[in-house]
């Protein structure tokens, strides 16, 4: 299981902040395949949860309890690392920037 940020996300980087085991990444905002969000590595998450209450848009949950509109976000997350670009030495300050 792993926690899964959603099209919600507006690039804050407040989760970035708080996770345990660094494995929320930006996707470059200069790439428009992934650049509008943040991403979750489904195989380093611990499903802790800290990354929950920090985030302004309310745009992570639990994979079991992403609602049925964000359902497509699930895919993006595990992709992001399986087929996109994944980790990568960003600075956050840079990378939180608007989307
Ligand atoms: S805290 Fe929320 S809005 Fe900010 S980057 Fe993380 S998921 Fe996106
Ligand atoms: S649930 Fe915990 S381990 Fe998983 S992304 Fe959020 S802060 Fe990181």
């Amino acid at each position: 299981m792993t926690h899964i940020i959603t099209a919600l996300c507006t690039r804050q980087g407040d989760c970035v902040e708080v996770c345990p085991v660094d494995c929320i990444v930006p996707g470059a905002k200069d790439d428009p395949d992934w650049g509008k969000y943040f991403y979750i590595d489904p195989d380093t998450c611990i499903d802790c949860g800290a990354c929950v209450p920090v985030c302004p848009p309310e745009a992570i949950f639990p994979e079991e309890d992403v609602p049925a509109e964000y359902e497509a976000d699930i895919k993006m997350n595990y992709d992001y690392f399986g087929e996109g670009p994944g980790y990568w030495d960003f600075d956050l300050e840079e990378e939180r920037a608007a989307r």
